[in-house]
């Protein structure tokens, strides 16, 4: 007896692209045969015709009622409006931050996101270990506890991104230290590399210069700074053998950095954007044109172009969205580059805009389409092969893409407040139906289940992606 049989799509799997039939019974797939092949009793039939069918979205980078830099009051919306989001744009996991803030260690920290999400999520959910500041030696030695527990990935910042803030870099000799540990113990170190020094000394010249207005921001946050921190953090890696995924790889350096890295048989490992990927510094000109900004900052059309070969050719390894969803009175009140607001709420158009940007526009296979949108995560953050593959043991999370579906994007079609930079870009396909472990989300349009159908899922990574080149 099967719940749901899905038959008749395109069927991405590990092993392939195919017409196949997908049988799932509870939470689980469990099996996968040729179109017609199962003959079990079926609870319901899925129609998938004309649909290509992958594993469900994976977003490795969300920032979820989280603290909003300069706005001590406020937050980011919270996992029932970010999550609910997520599953209409076919995403079904997202990997949130748990802030080890000054006097809180890293259990407090994931007790405090516990007490957030349990209960309030349409997806599954996890979080890095953000360590920050002068992170304390008792901090460091909790790394293989958290990691036995299931939180294997530890984010650290090599900038503290703009002036006047003081508690977010770890400086070198900190970062070494937490390289050690999680070596040691299979973890992952998630970096946000730019180089302090060059961007704060370029936020005074910028200042003394009378060019302060946020159209400047790829002033600061430059190309240079990408490169120097990027190989710093390599020689680090390289020293320790700490295996790292950059994030939000911003800059053609980062990527020529990365691919010489990994060219070594260093495990180092890459992310970017969709919004690094579809616009430039450029856009920092037009009306309200800091509600394309993410840290570090939009580059120019040549180093856009680098992001696309490094993602075709496999210098870079997820597409994220470093999710940061604030209204749009928030997200474009600073005026200059140093009271401006990073991040997007990105999380809903990131599965489509990849679709039609990736695959429709620039030829990507579909087996690499599911490899930057979901398997990579779950491979480097330790969900695969429960998550990010359709295979017999995986997590029934399922996701049908109508490639048929062309439009132009409107605030009608999206699902979160109040604004989005999607707002009229050209789709050609997109996310219509979604399944979390065997429950349907998101049919004809409707939201389906619960706040509590979300869950904490515990992550392991497989050695073998912490040694070498591994996606
Ligand atoms: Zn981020």
């Amino acid at each position: 007896m099967l719940d749901y049989l899905i038959h008749g799509g395109q069927v991405v799997t590990p092993g392939g692209v195919g017409q196949w039939d997908i049988g799932i019974r509870g939470e689980k797939i469990v099996a996968i045969a040729e179109a017609g092949g199962l003959t079990d009793e079926v609870g319901r039939v899925i129609d998938a015709g004309g649909k290509i069918v992958v594993p469900g979205g994976i977003e490795p980078h969300a920032h979820v009622a989280a603290p909003i830099m300069g706005h001590p009051d406020a937050e980011t919306a919270p996992p029932a409006d970010v999550s609910r989001a997520a599953v209409f744009g076919g995403t079904t996991t997202l990997v949130d931050f748990a802030i080890q803030f000054p006097g809180r260690d890293i259990f407090a920290a994931i007790e405090e996101r516990n007490g957030r999400w349990q209960g309030q999520s349409y997806s599954d959910f996890s979080y890095h270990c953000m360590l920050l500041d002068a992170i304390p030696s008792d901090v460091i030695l909790q790394i293989p506890q958290a990691i036995e527990a299931g939180f294997p990935t530890f984010k650290i910042f090599t900038t503290n991104i703009r002036p006047n803030v003081h508690d977010r870099m770890a400086r070198l000799g900190h970062v070494v230290a937490v390289m050690e540990e999680v070596a040691a113990h299979n973890g992952l170190m998630v970096v946000h590399a730019e180089d302090d020094d060059i961007v704060q000394f370029l936020y005074t010249r910028l200042k003394d210069q009378g060019t302060y207005d946020w159209t400047h921001m790829h002033r600061a946050h430059t190309n240079m700074s990408e490169d120097i921190s990027f190989r710093r953090i390599i020689r680090a890696a390289e020293w320790t053998g700490a295996a790292t995924y950059f994030v939000h790889v911003s800059a053609k350096e980062g990527v020529q950095a990365i691919r010489e890295a990994r060219a070594k048989g260093l495990p180092i490992y890459g992310e970017t954007l969709h919004n690094y990927v579809s616009f430039t510094a450029d856009d920092y000109q037009k009306t309200h044109g800091m509600q394309y900004h993410t840290y570090p900052s939009l580059k120019s059309e040549e180093d856009r172009q680098a992001l696309w070969h490094g993602l075709l050719h496999g210098d870079l390894h997820t597409m994220a969205t470093d999710e940061y969803c604030t209204t749009f009175e928030l997200k474009i009140a600073g005026e200059q580059i140093d009271n401006v607001t990073g991040g997007h709420n990105g999380v809903e158009t990131r599965m489509g805009i990849t679709y039609t940007e990736g695959v429709v526009n620039r030829g990507m296979p579909l087996q690499q389409y599911v490899d930057i949108t979901s398997a990579n995560a779950a491979r480097l953050l330790g969900l695969y092969p429960r998550k990010g593959a359709i295979a017999p043991g995986s997590d029934a999370d399922i996701v049908l893409i109508d490639p048929t579906l062309h439009k132009t994007l409107s605030m009608a079609d999206l699902h979160i407040s109040d604004y989005s930079i999607w707002e009229g870009w050209e789709i050609r396909g997109w996310p219509v139906w979604t399944m979390l472990r065997g429950q349907i989300m998101v049919e004809d349009g409707r939201l389906h289940g619960d706040l509590g159908t979300g869950q904490l899922i515990p992550r392991r990574i497989d050695p073998t992606v912490l040694a070498r080149p591994m996606c």
